[in-house]
Formats: structure tokens, sequence, C-alpha cells
């Protein structure tokens, strides 16, 4: 009897130590409310024709043996629920443009709820850049960990004057500001974040000067890249060159760089602000 329940507790543990670290690794993908109907020539001038979009505004959750990753905390909560209270926060124009549905249940605290896991839990939280559809809650997450890369920091701080430098703009200073003695791990290119190779922080910038992206292996071994703003929607992926950039020359690198790995490591690409995609993949986990 002993000796079988030995052997089974050994056999238990070479299981344990047998099964890679990537078979637990699961990716839900949910939205800070949407935004639109607008004109996508609004966002993409290249565009051809007009047409009304409504888009998802991308936030991600992973669980890895590591611990809970967020990657984007979508628009702040002080927005929810009606153009109003997008005003007091928001400069009014953007309110009036991009027409944020938000409810407070869509803000990244009640979808970790959702979902069982509190906001206290979340090991890393890593902000593709700090624009405000995409760095919105960072001050949820006192106990986390903050991911940027450092000069996504400066250019939040003070944006290029061409950029727009009004305090509640594209770049909300709240937003940043209420986050500032956090613990922010300050980045300069790419990184292996648990050093496993199953979550790569990649350096994509041109939508802004340090913008990032994620790439992850999910537990059935595909790789996705979660492009967040370097690929707002498949129209750019098909050609058509984004508005808002900081540096356009950088923002094609960028989407190269995320097309090559699509092609020669069969990485699929989840973008930020697609209809499509988010119709047929939100709102789920992803094994
Ligand atoms: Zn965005």
């Amino acid at each position: 009897m002993k000796k079988t329940g030995l052997l089974a507790s050994m056999l238990a543990a070479l299981a344990i130590s047998a099964a890679p670290a990537a078979q637990s690794q699961e990716l839900y993908w949910a939205t800070s409310g949407f935004f639109g109907p607008f004109n996508i020539q609004g966002l993409i001038p290249t565009f051809p024709k007009a047409k009304d979009i409504t888009i998802p505004v991308s936030m991600w959750i992973l669980k890895h043996p590591k611990g809970i990753v967020v990657f984007d905390t979508g628009n702040n909560a002080a927005i929810s629920d009606g153009a109003d209270n997008c005003k007091k926060y928001w400069a009014a124009g953007n309110c009036d443009f991009l027409k944020p549905s938000q409810k407070r249940s869509d803000v990244i605290d009640q979808q970790l709820a959702k979902l069982g896991i509190k906001v206290d839990d979340v090991k890393v939280v890593v902000s593709s850049h700090s624009h405000l559809d995409h760095s919105g809650n960072i001050a949820l997450f006192p106990k986390a960990i903050h991911v940027y890369q450092k000069k996504e920091l400066y250019q939040g701080y003070w944006p290029e004057k061409f950029q727009g430098r009004a305090a509640n703009g594209s770049f909300v200073l709240n937003d940043l500001v209420a986050a500032r003695d956090y613990d922010f791990f300050e980045l300069d290119g790419d990184y292996d974040l648990f050093g496993d190779g199953t979550v790569k922080i990649l350096s994509t910038p041109g939508h802004t000067l340090g913008h990032q992206s994620m790439k992850v292996k999910l537990a059935s071994g595909q790789s996705v890249i979660m492009s967040q703003d370097a690929i707002w929607m498949q129209e750019n992926l098909d050609g058509y060159v984004a508005g808002l950039n900081y540096s356009v020359q950088a923002y094609v690198n960028s989407v190269e760089r995320l097309k090559r790995m699509r092609d020669l490591e069969g990485a699929k690409i989840l973008m930020a602000h697609d209809a499509g995609q988010f119709a047929s993949m939100g709102n789920k986990w992803h094994k």
C-alpha cells in the first residue's frame, strides 16, 4: 500500500514536471466598450471611401503559470455611462468624435471580476502605449508591476507638440499621474516576460514613440500577436496607413515586422480596433 502510494506520488510529480509551462496559457479578449459609429477616414485618411465603423477597445487577460497579466487597461472608468461623464474627464472633441459607449461594467476591474480574478491578483500590467484608450486604468493596479517602454512614458508625460499637449487630450495626464508612484519596469526594446519564451514584449514604435505589442504562445502551441495600435484593423493590414503617427516610417516598419512574424512563424495577428475580429473572437477565452 505504502509502495503504491509512493509510486503514485512519484508519477504525479513526474507528470507535473513533464508538463510544458505553456499548457496553462489562456488568453481572454475583452473590450472597454466600443467607439463609434464614425467615418473610418477620420482614423485612416488614406482609405479611399467613407464608411462608418464601430470598433472595440481591446484589453487582454492572460493566465500564465507564473502569474496573471493584463495587456492594456482601456478607457478610464470616469468616462463610463454617457457623454456628460466623458466630457468631465476627456476633451469634449474626443468624446464627440470617438463616441465611447463604455459602461462601468465594461471597465477592466469588472471584466476581471466576471472571470473570478481580483485586481490585486494581477501580477503584471503591460501597456502598449500611453494613449487614453490603452492606459486609462493603470491606477486600478497598485500592486502590479507596470511594463512600458521607457520612451513611451516620456511621450505620455510630454507629447510632441503635433500630437497634442492638452492634459485631457489623446494622452490623458491624470491617467498616468494617478499611478506615478507605482512599480514601473521600463524597457528599451523587446523583452521575454517570464524567461520561458511564451510571452514576448515586442517593440513596435510608430503610432507613438514607444509603442509595444505582445506575442503569446497559447496552450495549443498557436502563437498570437496582440498588435494593439501598431495595427488597428484589417484595413491597415491591407496597406492603408493609419493617421495619428509619431513616425510614419517607424509605423510602416512595425507593421512589416509583425507581418513577417505572421508569415514566418505562423503567428496570428489580433488587432486592437478591428470590429470583425472582435465579433468572432471577443469575450472569449483562447487556449
Ligand atoms: Zn487605440
